[in-house]
C-alpha cells in the first residue's frame, strides 16, 4: 500500500521498510462464475490477517517517527493482534487490553507476538476504559485504531486500490462492516479524496452491516436519532459488535453523503454464509461471514442489475 504513500502523512517519501509487512494490495475477485459484478476484496489476507492492518502499519510506522517507545491499545481481537504486530516490528512496548471473552486463537497470536495482554472481565467498553486509564496514569501514546487519527491514514489505501484494480474507476457500491467504523470511514475518505482529485466522478454508495443482537448506528440511522448505546446480547459477529461507538455520527454521516443505508446480518444466517463462501473458496471468520450473510437478505433493495459491487471480506477464518 505504500504505492499511495504520496498521500500518507509522512515527511519522509521513502516506505518505512523496516516496519512494513508488504501489506496491501489485496486482491479483488468475483464473487463466482455467475456474479461477474460483484468483488470480493480479500483484506483477510493481510500479514495478520484482518484489514487492520493497513490502519496499525501507519499508525505504528507513525509513532516509530515521532519518537514513540511504548503504545496502549485494546480492541475486541484483531486491532490488538496488528497493533501487537507491527510493534514487534518496530521494537516498540505494546500493551494490548482485550474483552476477556476474545477468541483463544486471537488472545494467542497478540501474545505471540510479544505483547503484554491485559484481559478485561465485562464488556468492550470496559475494556476501553480500563485501557484509557492506563494511558492517561503512564502518559503512553494512545494507539487506538478509533480515536487516532493516523489508523484512518491507512485504511483509505483500501480505497485507492479498488480504484486502481477497477480500472482507475470507482464501483458503484461497496458493502461494508461497521463497528467503529475504522474501514467505513477509511473507504469514505479514500474515495473523497480521488473525487477530490478529480479522479472519480462520485463517490461509491456505502451500505453498512451491524450485527442484529448490536447494532446501534443503525438503530440511529432508521431512527433519525442520535446514537445511543445499546446492550450488546450476544453475535458470533464479534468484530462488529460494538455497543457505543464513538464515531457512530461521523459513520451516519458518511451514508448518508453517498446516499447508502445500513442494514443488519441476520444471526441464524452467520453459520450458512460461512459455509456458502468457504464453498466458494474464501475461508472467512464469522463477523465476515456476517457481512455477506447481510449482503444476501438486502441485495434486491439496493442493487440495480448491471452495479459493480464491493464487498470486503476483513477477516480471515483461520483465526476462529
Ligand atoms: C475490526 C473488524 C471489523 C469492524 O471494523 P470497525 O472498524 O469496528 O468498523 C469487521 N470485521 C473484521 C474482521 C474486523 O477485524
Amino acid at each position: 500500500m505504500w504505492r499511495y504513500q504520496e498521500a500518507l502523512p509522512f515527511e519522509d517519501q521513502e516506505p518505512p521498510s523496516a516496519i512494513t509487512l508488504g501489506e496491501g494490495m489485496t486482491p479483488l475477485v468475483s464473487l463466482d462464475g455467475r456474479n461477474p459484478n460483484i468483488l470480493m476484496k480479500m483484506d483477510y489476507l493481510m500479514p495478520t490477517g484482518s484489514f487492520k492492518d493497513r490502519g496499525a502499519a501507519v499508525l505504528i510506522a507513525k509513532a516509530k517517527e515521532l519518537g514513540v517507545t511504548s503504545v496502549i491499545a485494546d480492541s475486541s481481537g484483531n486491532a490488538g493482534t496488528s497493533i501487537a504486530a507491527y510493534c514487534a516490528r518496530a521494537n516498540i512496548d505494546c500493551h494490548i487490553y482485550v474483552p476477556a471473552s476474545t477468541s483463544e486463537k486471537k488472545i494467542a497470536q497478540i501474545k505471540a507476538h510479544g505483547a503484554e495482554l491485559h484481559k478485561i472481565t465485562g464488556s468492550r467498553e470496559d475494556t476501553a476504559r480500563a485501557a484509557i486509564a492506563h494511558v492517561k496514569k503512564e502518559k503512553l501514546f494512545y494507539a487506538s485504531h478509533v480515536y487516532n487519527p493516523y489508523f484512518y491514514e491507512g485504511t483509505k489505501t483500501f480505497a485507492f486500490e479498488i480504484w486502481e484494480q477497477h480500472n482507475f474507476c470507482a464501483p458503484d457500491t461497496l458493502i461494508l462492516p461497521v463497528g467503529n467504523g475504522t474501514l467505513l470511514l477509511g473507504a469514505y475518505i479514500g474515495f473523497k479524496n480521488l473525487k477530490q482529485a478529480g479522479m472519480i466522478k462520485r463517490v461509491p454508495k456505502i451500505i453498512a452491516v451491524q450485527a442484529e443482537p448490536c447494532a446501534p448506528i443503525a438503530k440511529a440511522f432508521h431512527q433519525n436519532k442520535a446514537i445511543s448505546a445499546v446492550e450488546n446480547i450476544g453475535t458470533q459477529a464479534e468484530g462488529i459488535a460494538i455497543a457505543n461507538p464513538a464515531r457512530g455520527q461521523q459513520v451516519i454521516s458518511a451514508v448518508k453523503d453517498t446516499e447508502g443505508t445500513i442494514i443488519t446480518a441476520p444471526e441464524a444466517q452467520i453459520d450458512s454464509a460461512i459455509q456458502e463462501l468457504a464453498r466458494k473458496g474464501f475461508y472467512v471468520e464469522p463477523t465476515t461471514a456476517a457481512t455477506y450473510a447481510a449482503f444476501k437478505k438486502y441485495r434486491g433493495n439496493f442493487l440495480n442489475k448491471d452495479d459493480v459491487t464491493v464487498l470486503s471480506l476483513c477477516g480471515s477464518g483461520l483465526k476462529k
